[in-house]
């Protein structure tokens, strides 16, 4: 067995989905989950178990376990290998065939990171971090807490990292870590900051934060650029620490500081990320949502803070999540909070938070006079857009109600307009494709891939049937015959692998339509339905044949061929009774 098989049998498709996707068992082998590869708000993207590949029905995307990393990351080939070895503890092949120079840029870039990150911890204990530690001490760090999110320390000198690197100027600069000068010369980054390190999902080490420690150094907080390792849109601070808190509160909170989300994870709530300064983007909520739907909004009290929140509000919306906004009191920031109140406060704050449009309502009525007929317009147009993206419409007028009385509005000619306002909707629904592969033939398809006891069975009198040659899924059949003949290994990859994009879309499709393992019986019922529509095929043919020969005027063998599709009509009613009610499940 090569590696790349070796892999493959040793790592599950599930676990690895798992890992970015919330996932739900919803057949014997099947699990289902909102896709990554799109956005979208009811699940189609499915994997399955059995034969370790997965498929998008909404977006088309699918493949195996390989592809799923790469796709995923944005990575090659020989990286997403690597991963997979790595975090599966399976040795590689030492000087591997698969690298690619993509791949080695990437890989040189995630080594500069490990060795800045291990420079940066080893500067904030040494003496020239001092003040930096001073800092952490006075914003209440222990020790365990800097350790546990790697915090650490550039140092004034501007050249630390850049005489530690081993690698090519053109490198050096493209990991962010080193700027260039006007004269060409390489400088550090990061000098005299407070460092954060930023971590994509699998952990690994992509970018910094930078905080000034001396009032006159501008920015406050300076990010690495966008890299190949680094796409920020894509990114949010300590989404691979709380994933696992996400998914097990069903809930995120999403706060807007590296402190904040380091403060509120170390007073006890898990499943915190921060947006790194840059305003939401979709690709950040979609990377959310694959954890949880839920989303509490936690920024920072001031006005630029609840401008953020309701920009984000829609976005989230849009992206299908369930919003909620959590206020502080006392003008305190998140981290601050937990510091100064505690951790129950927090979870008081926490539980009362509200539903967004309660929470809009709210600004709304600081805006405007309700007290006016005016007022009162100005705030239900302003709340009209966020009630629109409710998508069902029993519960966008069951809200729309609750926040008209919540505003104080019972003036019936506003309410009623406003009604009708939330009633309409422009509706953009997901059609489920309809199954293109007949019942029987996806039960035979699937009975072959199930095992050998069953394909057995199924293949040689599948072969005698001329039906077969005349299925959308005839190409699969073929591969499959092809294989048995070969004798050699025979797996669902194999069969995949002969098949053209088209035909792997229609497997996929007969694999993931298949809810149980078909019976024996339900196996040579369908075996039983091909041969009638085999006979129903020739029927067909008999019927045109005779209408050609009466048309030519050729009566003699047009009343021999009559008598032989009456023959074959005899026993088709003959093995129709005979086989009772029989019908194949769909
Ligand atoms: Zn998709």
């Amino acid at each position: 067995m090569d590696f790349v098989a070796q892999l493959k049998s040793s790592v599950n498709i599930v676990n690895v989905v798992e890992e970015y996707v919330r996932l739900r068992k919803s057949g014997a082998h099947r699990y289902m989950g909102l896709c990554p590869f799109h956005s979208e708000k009811t699940p189609s993207f499915t994997v399955h178990e059995m034969h370790q590949f997965y498929k998008c029905f909404s977006c088309g995307a699918g493949g195996d376990v390989l592809k799923f990393v790469m796709e995923m990351q944005g990575i090659s080939f020989y990286e997403a290998l690597k991963l997979l070895a790595e975090r599966y503890g399976i040795p590689m092949p030492k000087r591997s065939q698969y690298a690619d120079e993509e791949a080695r840029v990437r890989g040189a870039l995630l080594q500069m990171h490990e060795l800045a990150q291990d420079n940066f911890r080893a500067n904030l204990d040494s003496a020239a971090g001092v003040a930096a530690r001073g800092y952490l001490s006075r914003r209440g760090l222990s020790p365990e807490t800097i350790e546990q999110f790697g915090l650490g320390y550039s140092d004034r000198s501007g050249r630390a990292l850049i005489r530690l690197f081993e690698f090519s100027a053109a490198q050096m600069e493209q990991s962010g870590l080193a700027a260039r000068r006007q004269d060409g010369s390489l400088y550090d980054r990061f000098r005299n900051r407070l460092m954060f390190p930023i971590h994509n999902e699998s952990g690994k080490i992509i970018g910094f934060g930078g905080r000034a420690l001396a009032d006159d150094d501008q920015p406050k907080y300076l990010n690495s650029p966008e890299t190949p390792i680094y796409k920020k849109t894509y990114v949010l601070y300590n989404l691979h620490r709380a994933k696992e808190g996400v998914r097990n509160q069903d809930r995120v909170i999403l706060v807007e500081g590296y402190m904040d989300a380091i403060g509120v994870t170390t007073s006890g709530f898990p499943g915190v990320v921060a947006s790194c300064g840059t305003s939401l983007t979709a690709p950040q909520v979609q990377a959310l949502k694959r954890h949880s739907q839920k989303i509490v909004v936690n920024f920072d009290p001031d006005a630029p803070g609840a401008n953020a929140a309701e920009r984000s509000i829609n976005l989230l919306l849009h992206e299908g999540m369930h919003v909620r906004i959590m206020e502080l009191d006392g003008g305190l920031d998140p981290d601050e909070y937990c510091r100064q109140r505690g951790a129950a406060a927090y979870q008081k704050r926490l539980d009362a938070a509200k539903g967004y449009f309660y929470w809009l309502a709210d600004r709304a009525r600081k805006k405007y006079d309700v007290h006016t007929t005016e007022g009162v317009v100005a705030v239900l147009q302003f709340l009209l857009p966020a009630l629109q993206r409710i998508s069902d419409r029993l519960e966008r007028m069951a809200v729309a109600n609750d926040v008209a009385a919540y505003v104080g509005v019972d003036r019936g000619l506003v309410l009623d307009r406003f009604r009708k306002a939330v009633a309409q909707r422009q509706e953009t629904r997901f059609e489920q494709a309809p199954f293109t592969l007949r019942p029987d033939e996806r039960l035979l398809l699937n009975a072959v891939l199930a095992g050998p006891e069953l394909r057995g069975e199924v293949i040689g009198p599948l072969k005698g049937l001329a039906a077969v040659g005349r299925l959308a899924s005839r190409r699969i059949f073929q591969a499959v015959f092809a294989l048995d003949e070969a004798g050699g290994q025979f797996s669902f990859d194999e069969v995949n692998a002969r098949l053209e994009e088209a035909d792997q879309n229609l497997l996929a499709e007969a694999v993931l339509s298949n809810n149980a393992v078909a019976s024996r019986e339900e196996v040579l019922a369908a075996l039983e339905s091909m041969r009638r529509s085999e006979e129903q095929d020739r029927r067909g043919q008999l019927k045109v044949r005779i209408k050609q020969l009466e048309r030519a005027g050729n009566w003699a063998e047009a009343l021999q061929v009559t008598e032989e599709l009456q023959v074959l009509e005899r026993v088709a009613r003959a093995s129709a009774a005979d086989a009772g009610p029989r019908r194949i499940v769909q």
